[in-house]
């Protein structure tokens, strides 16, 4: 029997000068901001497209869907807790309709400062928002690159289903813990 069991990680706080970030207008929804979570200088950037609607509504941090399903599969591969940093391409939940171009390419000025700051060895994104905005490319699609490494902006990157369309579809269970074993494998090779 599986000994799993999933737990809230520690959030990196919003660096002071980005507390009150107001960019991109999404501070007008009045959704939180979230930084990341996990461990700061871990090897292995896990991207999201934003954090998710419980936390906000609570205004707290919650082992939601997606962390459950996430932090399940990488435990399955082999990974560690502290291998794995996961933060957003947008830092807040949108609420309402949005300039989602737009607001994507200021938010990812954000990310970008993360890539310098952390430097990752590896990026593993997940759900076809962070690919498409990470990738640069709106006809990016999962199902087409998964599986394989991709150089993206200069970083080792592989992509991986939504955890949330992992729960909505059982079926693709299979798929995701075989990229999460894939990610497992690039990094234990790296360490070789
Ligand atoms: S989503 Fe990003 S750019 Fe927009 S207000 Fe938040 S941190 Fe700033």
């Amino acid at each position: 029997m599986s000994t799993f069991c999933p737990e809230l990680w520690p959030e990196e706080p919003t660096p002071d000068n980005l507390e009150n970030c107001r960019e991109c207008g999404l501070y007008q929804h009045g959704s939180r901001m979230v930084w990341g979570e996990g461990n700061p200088e871990a090897p292995i950037m896990v991207i999201l497209d934003n954090p998710g609607a419980r936390e906000d509504r609570q205004g707290d941090p919650v082992v939601c869907g997606t962390r459950q399903t996430l932090q399940q599969a990488a435990s399955e591969a082999g990974l560690k807790k502290d291998d794995l940093y996961v933060t957003y391409i947008l830092k807040r939940r949108p609420v309402r309709a949005y300039n989602k171009d737009e607001v994507r390419q200021t938010c990812m000025i954000h990310l970008e400062q993360q890539f310098v700051e952390k430097k990752p060895k590896l990026v593993l994104c997940l759900g076809n928002v962070a690919v498409q905005s990470f990738f640069r490319n709106p006809e990016a699609d999962v199902k087409a690159l998964r599986g394989t490494w991709h150089n993206v902006q200069g970083y080792q990157t592989t992509v991986a289903y939504h955890p949330l369309a992992v729960r909505r579809r059982p079926n693709l269970w299979s798929y995701f813990l075989h990229d999460l074993e894939f990610v497992a494998e690039g990094y234990h090779h790296l360490k070789d």
